[in-house]
């Protein structure tokens, strides 16, 4: 007898595909197929067997299944079909998002060419390198530390390049390498873990100790160790068998992370990332798939990757809101990564120095347990912050003469100092000091940032930009001067005030090229005096030993935003910058400029404390209704014009009588127009996200069946983080 399969393709379409299967052949939920779709063919996944077909639909015939075994096995598929309802996304390009690239396209799930690895000659050789050669020999390091063979992707994905090998092959210090036996490559060296400290092991000991279902808050602040902890965790409570999955926000800021997880578990570690080549990514994924022991270290999207013997999730950097995808698919990881814990019956850590709201509201609850790291590890002590206001003195470049001569102390006494600055480019306005025209992007409703190394003026929305102008294009004056800071200003600035000392700078801009934030990374880490410069880049997880000083060059930016969580990102951003300083053995200090040293929210920074400025937060957000005490949901519409999407999110509204949930809005979204798209929401509220989930299903559910026209796109986002 034949069966009929219910089938998900890789398309925007919330709706899925039938198809009858020829005698013999058997399939499984999870299995990649080909079907016949339209009058091409497409490559499904297999959702349902036994499928009773809608009577009277004359079915196609599925084609060949692409492999004999389920590429997303059950508990993969059960976690992105629950993601796929919760997030009211459509299933398949969901279910597709758990496959490689290679795998999408329907290539076969095997590597074809074998890969090339490398391995260390001679150690001693290592001091006949010329003095500036530091990434050569960092790469011998790494040859060194792996004790083996080191697969040439691994190498690339630290930043390293076939150059670097080559010349350290022809002066005999590596060479190219077998591929080691699985069994070969290096093992745990229990014997480097440093011992916990005190604080540490006390916090060790409050871990689940359990392997079923727990959600932990590590709330450790900067400097604390957390890695520490990961590691003795994972160390401790891993079965050889076991997998683990670790979630960060970056790897490629932080790659001294991966290098600390690879120097106790070697080739047990394996990487996620949107830098990886599709080989890399296939290679990764099927050692996943095929249920071997490895631990991943992955930013968001690894979360959804199909692990078959997963016995602990570490989200580590909870907070940051990379972990929330911004289009398409709008999941949350963390959120997801505390489902999938609980799917899987194994401990979930969420680590973060400053914790979401969501999370503490979620320890308050008892739904996590808090545990708390609160001294820092080794000699270090937390910094001491201070705030400088601005509001009525000189600045050079943004700089205030306190802070210029504090930098210049730390510099004096061989240490190394941070700038934190809030945007990339030279200025973020270029104006016209006659007539006061400001030069705007074209196709969105925001000023164009001025970039002075290539005399551009950029848009940061969309990919627009124009020569900077010298003659105002309005009234051809010649009075056009940059307005405000930005991380090149900055940089400039301190260059000309330090001569002597480098100025190294940390943007979107500056780290284009691959292997040029290792290349940073290993220069700060020689601990010479330097300058810092960057965005919140810079605030991400680096731990470097020889920086005392961090400036803030302005503070102000999240005090008056109209969005909710403005004040909750700036204190954490700002805590986490801050926590860069004083992590070696001498203590650090902060210093933020700002305009408003008298705000109640800076106040409380100053004092360092991040629960007593949560519990503030949260105190503020319970009186008004927000979120983490109703759920949210966003309908953001973009259509040609602005009257359009209003008109469509008004309807919209009209037809929602649901007395529990409350809406607000059809209103212009902040950035109102992007890339020449008109942008509004519509903000829906309620108490209970069962209630708020069943009436945005519906809702969604009704606008499929409708005929709208093509230019006017909307889309759902739950739990939105930005608003
Ligand atoms: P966090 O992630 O909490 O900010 P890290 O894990 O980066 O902190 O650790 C901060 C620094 O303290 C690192 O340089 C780390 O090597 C060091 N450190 C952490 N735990 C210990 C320990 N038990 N003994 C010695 N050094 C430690
Ligand atoms: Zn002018
Ligand atoms: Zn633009």
């Amino acid at each position: 007898m034949s069966q009929t399969v219910r089938v998900a393709l890789n398309r925007p379409i919330r709706r899925l595909f039938d198809y009858w299967v020829p005698e013999g052949r058997q399939l499984c939920p999870g299995q990649r197929l080909r079907v016949p779709f339209g009058p091409r063919s497409a490559i499904g996944l297999v959702v349902e067997t036994g499928v009773t077909p809608p009577p009277g639909l004359e079915l196609k015939p599925a084609g060949a299944a692409l492999e004999n075994w389920p590429a997303l096995p059950p508990e993969t598929l059960e976690l992105l079909s629950w993601a796929a309802s919760y997030y009211q996304h459509p299933l398949g390009e969901c279910l597709f998002m758990a496959l490689p690239p290679a795998l999408r396209r329907g290539q076969p799930a095997e590597l074809t060419a074998p890969e090339s690895f490398w391995q260390l000659i001679d150690v001693s050789g290592s001091t006949n390198l010329p003095a500036n050669a530091h990434r050569q020999r960092e790469l011998m390091e790494q040859l060194r530390l792996a004790e083996g063979p080191v697969p040439w992707s691994q190498l690339r994905q630290q930043g390293y390049t076939k150059a670097q090998l080559h010349s350290l092959g022809q002066k005999g210090l590596v060479r190219a390498a077998e591929k080691p036996a699985v069994n070969q490559l290096p093992s745990t060296t229990e014997s480097n873990l440093p011992p916990l400290t005190g604080a540490q092991q006390e916090a060790f000991r409050a871990l689940p100790q359990e392997c079923g279902f727990s959600a932990t808050l590590l709330y450790g602040i900067t400097g604390s160790g957390k890695t520490e902890l990961y590691l003795h965790y994972l160390q401790d409570r891993l079965e050889d068998a076991g997998q683990a999955l670790v979630l960060v926000p970056e790897i490629n800021l932080t790659p001294q992370t991966v290098a600390r997880f690879r120097r106790y578990f070697g080739g047990r570690i394996v990487v996620w990332h949107s830098a990886l080549n599709d080989r890399e990514r296939l290679e990764t994924w099927l050692r996943v798939r095929n249920g071997e022991p490895v631990i991943l270290i992955g930013t968001r999207s690894a979360v959804l990757l199909p692990f078959t013997r997963l016995q602990a999730i570490i989200v580590d950097e909870e907070h940051d809101s990379s972990y929330k995808q911004g289009e398409g698919f709008r999941y949350s990881a963390r959120d997801m990564a505390v489902f999938r814990a609980q799917r899987n019956h194994c401990p979930v850590i969420l680590g973060s120095a400053t914790p979401s709201l969501e999370s503490l509201h979620n320890a308050r609850t008892g739904k996590y347990t808090r545990v708390d790291l609160t001294e820092r590890a080794g000699n270090a002590t937390e910094p001491t912050i201070s705030l400088l206001d601005i509001r009525s003195r000189p600045l050079e470049g943004g700089l205030s003469r306190p802070a210029i001569q504090a930098i210049g102390a730390a510099l004096e006494a061989r240490q190394q100092v941070l700038i934190y600055i809030n945007r990339r480019g030279y200025s973020p306005v270029l104006m016209c000091f006659d007539c006061g025209h400001i030069a705007e992007c074209p196709h969105c409703d925001t000023r164009l940032t001025y970039h002075r190394r290539d005399r551009a003026l950029r848009c940061h929305h969309c990919d627009y930009q124009q020569p900077a102008f010298r003659h105002c294009p309005k009234c051809d004056s010649e009075a056009c001067h940059p307005v405000g800071q930005g991380t090149e200003r900055a940089e400039e600035v301190l260059a000309t005030a330090f001569p002597a000392t480098p100025v190294l700078r940390i943007d979107r801009d500056s780290t284009q090229r691959k292997g040029s934030i290792q290349s940073i990374i290993s220069q700060v880490n020689e601990g010479n005096p330097c300058i810092l410069v960057g965005t919140q880049m810079v605030a991400k997880g680096h731990d470097f030993h020889n920086i005392t000083l961090v400036v803030v060059i302005n503070a102000d930016g999240g005090l008056f935003s109209v969005d909710f969580r403005a004040p909750e990102q700036m204190v954490q951003t700002l805590l986490q910058v801050s926590g860069r300083a004083g992590r070696g053995s001498l203590p650090g200090k902060v210093l933020i400029q700002t305009c408003h040293s008298d705000h109640p929210l800076l106040q409380s920074l100053a004092g360092g404390n991040y629960l007593a400025m949560a519990k503030q937060l949260l105190t503020e957000r319970q009186e008004s209704a927000l979120p983490p005490f109703r759920a949210m949901a966003i309908v953001r519409a973009e259509a040609p014009s602005m009257e359009e999407a209003l008109g469509f999110l008004d309807q919209i509204r009209q037809q929602l009588t649901d007395d529990a949930v409350e809406i607000w809005g059809p209103l212009p979204a902040a950035l109102a127009r992007k890339a020449d798209r008109h942008r509004a929401q519509l903000i829906l509220q309620a108490d209970r996200r069962g209630h708020l989930n069943r009436v945005v299903s519906r809702l969604c559910a009704d606008l499929d069946s409708r005929r709208l026209p093509t230019s006017l796109r909307w889309i759902i986002d739950i739990d939105p983080l930005e608003t």
